[in-house]
């Protein structure tokens, strides 16, 4: 049995690619250095799959910055903006990924939009009306002829038409159908050279096949395929999915004239299903995803080899491939030499998954293989696990009821009872936690950490920043007063740290967006909440002022979606597990006499599943329970606020007026006014924050721009009903643009608040 990657991590083992990539935008080095760091980079990893042993390799899976973007520019789809102002293709690519100021030129970046269901973002190409649209680029073909001059025959990989144009923003009056012969005229040019480089085999990545797809859709992926697939030649066409299943296209995907499927046996189980039901074709080959891309857990042979087994039996060829691009998972757990040994072995991750690939391979081909050495150390867990469960833990999970998640009395009395008892003004002013985190305040944390000063120092130097923040947040004249998160680099991090169950790794980074890296940390054991974890900080804040001062805690939902959760156990439980944890902090700090909480949820979104019929009883179902439950047990009086990093809810808009706090903060600055309408339609009860201005960029918003947006928000919604906030943590921010924003805040309330 042959075995297949997907695609493999570009960063590097020690995010080389990361490093090189930012002292070019720098300027510190050539572009041309840049270039040839990256091809070193791509070699190294082409000749580690080649020594793993993997047959099907790919190459232009590497990006400067992201896969879209560049088949974006292989395309020419690049606006008049960009390529009128600058020269050289990679200017141009670099402004169209970041954005391009100097003293002629001012040009934003294009759009950013989460890749699927992971935290992996794309660039969204603009297809303006007079673009045009043909084969101008070479990258699939130089890195496939690089690493064809180096000695390996590599299967190269492009992101398929359907994909690509269901993906795109369409600036213009024209849409899709405009463009189709177009960009099939381009993708057509793109056979016909792998041809004329005689390459084996391409692979065409649609992962929109597996999202809920009508039947213009698939009559559209139909006609782009027929005719695409004319023009094949001699080459050996894979269409490859991922991240879910094509329950809505198989029998039209199994009925073209393809060679290799590429299916997601493990976020797609209801392939296997398909499969069955339907057949599969014995003229062409089966890529069968069963090693996990996006995890960092090691596989199961013995569920995997029983898959296997059901695969044989099949008359088709079969591949063994990774279920999605090993882009999700950290490089090697080589880099982890901190971590124990009895829970190292729990973990695999990209290198290490391309060992499985071969061992499944030949295990896979051989008849018996129970006592094959490879099949023992990869089957089932060993029990070093145990010592990280808490049976008391589990009962309480076990034993939640109905009346836990439920809290009373119900909000429309809670917002009388709260109004008498915190006595705010119309349009109360607050932020949504986090202030600037100065070097001072980051030299603390590192100090600490090396051990160059004590915990008491730490503690006094925070309690410092907290005086200070307060004093200024007096001085602006805020309505509800936050302590400024300075105890805290990563508002994940930070509760993992104080909770039981979690691993943190040194060098597990997964790229984000371009060059950003994000380190999330492993859920191994059962949770836990060890001693409370914010209160004397809140408490302090608090003991400085009359005003009311807001407990910060990140919510479970979004440290389950921020971490790599286990998987012995289900994500309902994991979160069920957090949120006990988080609603004994709840309690603590209302118990501190904290009158305002504010539970974050920034991630509740992201992981809402692709295919609509999923999303309750995968997700919601549990996910706004979960949130429910750390605040069911507080008194009336009690405020509980929320926040979340984005406004794209509006088709969930019932199921986040049910979480039931009674405030929500979120990103509004972009796109306030169609979340606004969808609210009030809605009939959201839940009092709003929509952010007033953007935390995102430098630039002090003035009075009157902040009044504006603050008529927009009470044009739509009763002014009874609003906050005035920020639309995100000021932590990155610089302490002046912040200060003087946030004067322009206040100052922009009150006046329109006498006005009312
Ligand atoms: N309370 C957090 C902060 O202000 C929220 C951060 C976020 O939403 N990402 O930093
Ligand atoms: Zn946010």
């Amino acid at each position: 049995m042959k075995n297949s990657v997907t695609g493999f991590p570009r960063i590097g083992k020690n995010r080389e690619l990361k490093f090189i990539t930012e002292k070019y935008f720098k300027k510190e080095i050539s572009f041309d250095e840049l270039y040839e760091g990256a091809k070193n980079i791509r070699l190294e990893h082409i000749k580690l799959q080649k020594e793993k042993g993997i047959d099907f390799i790919p190459s232009n899976d590497f990006s400067f910055y992201d896969n879209m973007l560049d088949m974006a520019q292989l395309l020419n789809a690049i606006p008049e903006r960009f390529r009128k102002s600058l020269s050289t293709d990679h200017e141009i690519y670099f402004a169209m990924a970041r954005g391009h100021q100097d003293n002629n030129t001012d040009l934003k970046a294009l759009s950013m939009k989460k890749w699927f269901n992971t935290n992996y973002h794309y660039i969204v190409p603009e297809i303006e009306d007079s673009a045009d649209i043909r084969l101008t680029g070479t990258k699939p073909f130089d890195e496939y002829t690089e690493a064809k001059d180096a000695g390996f025959d590599t299967k190269p990989v492009i992101i398929g038409p359907f994909t690509f144009l269901k993906l795109c923003k369409f600036s213009g009056d024209k849409n899709i159908g405009d463009f189709k012969d177009k960009f099939l005229q381009a993708y057509a040019g793109i056979l016909d050279k792998f041809n004329s480089l005689e390459a084996e085999w391409i692979q065409i990545d649609e992962p929109c096949l597996v999202r809920d797809l009508d039947s213009d859709d698939i009559s559209f992926f139909i006609s782009l395929y027929e005719e695409l697939l004319g023009h094949k030649g001699n080459l050996k066409i894979l269409l490859q999915t991922y991240f879910g299943d094509i329950r809505d296209c198989y029998t039209e995907v199994i009925s073209l004239n393809l060679d290799g499927i590429g299916l997601d046996l493990i976020e797609g189980k209801e392939n296997l299903n398909l499969i069955k039901d339907h057949e599969f074709p014995k003229d062409k080959t089966l890529f069968a995803g069963v090693v996990n891309g996006k995890n960092i857990w090691k596989n199961n042979y013995g569920e995997t080899l029983e898959t296997i087994g059901r695969l044989k039996q099949l008359s088709c060829e079969i591949v063994l491939s990774t279920s999605c691009s090993l882009l999700h998972s950290p490089f090697t757990i080589e880099n982890e030499t901190e971590i124990r040994n009895d829970i190292l072995r729990y973990f695999a991750f990209a290198a290490e998954k391309l060992n499985e690939l071969k061992d499944l391979s030949r295990l896979g081909d051989a008849l018996d293989y129970q006592g094959d050495p490879a099949f023992r150390s990869n089957s089932g867990d060993p029990d070093s696990k145990k010592a990280f469960e808490h049976k008391n833990v589990q009962n309480a999970v076990n034993s939640l009821k109905e009346n836990d998640f439920t809290r009373l009395p119900k909000r429309s009395e809670r917002v009388v009872i709260q109004k008498e008892s915190l006595c705010l003004p119309l349009l109360p002013t607050t932020t949504i936690g986090s202030f600037p985190q100065t070097a001072e305040v980051k030299r603390n944390r590192s100090e600490y950490k090396k051990g160059i000063i004590d915990k008491e120092t730490y503690d006094k130097n925070i309690f410092e920043f907290i005086k200070e923040c307060i004093d200024e947040q007096l001085e602006l004249d805020l309505d509800v007063l936050v302590h400024g998160e300075f105890e805290r680099n990563d508002m994940v991090e930070f509760f993992g740290e104080c909770l039981e169950g979690f691993i943190f790794t040194k060098n597990a980074w997964v790229q984000s967006y371009g060059t950003r890296c994000v380190k999330p940390p492993i859920i191994f054991g059962d949770i836990r909440r060890r001693e409370n974890m914010t209160v004397k900080y809140i408490k302090y804040a608090q003991s400085l002022t009359d005003k009311p001062v807001k407990g910060m805690l990140t919510g479970p939902v979004t440290i389950l979606n921020w971490s790599f959760p286990r998987e012995d156990i289900s994500r309902r439980e994991i979160a069920m597990q957090i949120a006990l944890a988080i609603k004994e902090e709840v309690n603590d700090l209302e118990e501190a006499g904290i009158k305002v909480i504010q539970i974050d949820e920034a991630a509740l979104r992201e992981k809402l599943p692709i295919r609509k019929a999923d999303r309750y009883s995968e997700y919601l179902d549990w996910a706004i329970p979960a949130f429910r439950l750390c605040h069911s047990g507080v008194k009336p009086e009690t405020q509980i606020h929320t926040h979340m990093c984005y406004s794209e809810f509006g088709d969930i808009i019932k199921d986040i007026d049910n979480m039931d706090a009674d405030v929500i903060s979120f990103e509004a600055s972009r796109s306030t006014l169609s979340i606004l309408d969808d609210l009030k339609e809605a009939g959201f009860e839940t009092q709003v924050g929509p952010g007033v201005y953007d935390i995102h960029s430098p630039r002090v918003p003035g009075t009157d721009e902040i009044k504006e947006s603050i008529h927009k928000i009470i044009e739509k919604i009763n002014p009874e009903q609003v906050w005035v906030n920020p639309d995100c943590g000021l932590k990155t921010r610089g302490p002046e643009e912040t200060y003087k924003s946030l004067k322009n805040l206040t100052n922009a309330a009150k006046s329109v608040r006498e006005a009312l």
